[in-house]
Formats: structure tokens, sequence, C-alpha cells
């Protein structure tokens, strides 16, 4: 939806003096080459998989030719600077995001072909051809990563909560992007005005983030928890 939009502006954007600009943290420019596409400003989280260690916070602004003055301008005025230690840590990870990212997705495309078995979950991943988007995301990314969203019915919120609590391999966290798999139970109020997150009646939200781990460990641990669901 936000390609479609911003797909129209770019031809007006010019015009208008409209400055675009993209979080392309899911992606990464592994995946996904914003400027190429016609954004002005491309956003990353080098939290999440440039360091890929869940161990450092930074972020990284790739910009165009149209707005790397007003940037560097407003760069020179705050004087925000990452420490040389946590800079470090992400161009060391970094080395290594293709291959990470190679098997978060393989890694992924397993579970979700594993999951898509249940007829009480949807789910959000926009490699399945089923999934909302897929076509967008066929037409501008090359890869996909291993954040997914499991859109749960079921009539007992509390078997959802024992299902998420049940996962051995699973941290419970936000700060995906890391080696390690990661769950996360989401609240109708985090998921806010997010349309393509509305939750319908009896419907839950579990995020997960596939790690670096071995796939059939992973899905067994997911087997094992979700027996707990009602
Ligand atoms: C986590 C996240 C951020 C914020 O990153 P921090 O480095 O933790 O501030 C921004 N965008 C997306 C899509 C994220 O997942």
């Amino acid at each position: 939806m936000i390609f479609k939009i911003y797909q129209k502006s770019f031809k007006s954007q010019k015009k208008h003096k409209i400055y675009t600009a993209i979080d392309n943290t899911w992606g990464t420019p592994y995946y996904l080459k914003p400027i190429k596409l016609g954004f002005d400003m491309s956003i990353v989280s080098a939290t999440k998989y440039y360091s890929g260690h869940s161990d450092v916070m930074g972020g990284s602004l790739a910009v165009n030719k149209r707005v790397f003055r007003k940037v560097q301008l407003a760069d020179n005025v705050t004087g925000l600077r990452l420490g040389p230690d946590d800079a470090y840590l992400i161009t060391r990870g970094l080395r290594t995001l293709d291959v990470r990212l190679d098997k978060h997705q393989d890694n992924a495309k397993k579970i979700a072909a594993f999951l898509s078995k249940y007829k009480n979950i949807k789910l959000l991943y926009p490699y399945k051809k089923n999934s909302q988007n897929f076509r967008m995301w066929k037409k501008y990314y090359s890869g996909s990563s291993g954040l997914m969203g499991l859109k749960i019915k079921s009539k007992n919120k509390k078997s959802v909560t024992k299902f998420v609590n049940s996962l051995k391999l699973f941290g419970y966290g936000y700060s995906w992007g890391g080696f390690e798999s990661l769950a996360l139970h989401q609240t109708n109020f985090e998921i806010g005005k997010r349309n393509y997150l509305k939750l319908g009646k009896d419907e839950h939200l579990v995020r997960l983030h596939i790690g670096l781990e071995d796939p059939k460990d992973i899905i067994n641990d997911i087997k094992q928890a979700l027996k707990h669901l009602k």
C-alpha cells in the first residue's frame, strides 16, 4: 500500500517538493533498493539485521543527491554521533549480512510451510502466495527475511499466551534481527491503527522472528507449544 501511494507521488514529488522516505529495516538493502526505486531517503535500524546479534543499537540513513545537502546540514547541527564500539559491532555484523539473511529466509520459509497446515492460523509472511501483499512483495523485493506474523483464531486468549510461553527455543522480545528466534504476543493497543494487522473477533496476533537455529528444532518447538492452543 505504501508503495502504491509513493509510486504515484514519485512522478509529482519533484514538482511539489515532496520528499519520500522508507523504513527498510525488514528487507534491508540486500533485498530491497529504495533509492533505485525513487525514494529520497532510506532508513534502516542497524539494531536488527545489520548487527545481527541483538547487542547494539544504531541506525543508518541512505539518501540520494537531491536531499544530501539538507541531511548533511541537519547532521552537522544535531551533532548526533554513533559511539566507536557500537560502530565496530555494526560493521562487524554487516560482513555476514547476506549469509545470515539467506539462512533466516530459508528457515522462515520452512516454518511458514509448516504453519500453513494449521487452519486456525493465518500467516502474515509475504513470501506465501496467499498472504496479504504477496504481489507487491514479489514486484519489489528479491527475498524475505525472518519476521512473520501469525493471526491465531481462538476463543481462549489464555491458551494463546500459554502457546507463546511454552516455546523453549524462542526468546520473548521486540528486538528481532539477531541470530535467535523470538516470539511476541501483541495486544490490540500495540497494533494501533495499522490496518493490515487489525484483528477480527477471537483473533490474536503473535509475531515470530525466525532465527538461525536448525529449522527442524524450531518446527519441533512450535509443534509442542501449539498443543496448548485451544
Ligand atoms: C525496531 C525497528 C525500528 C527501530 O529500531 P531501533 O534501532 O530499535 O530504534 C524501526 N523500524 C522497524 C521496522 C523496526 O522493526
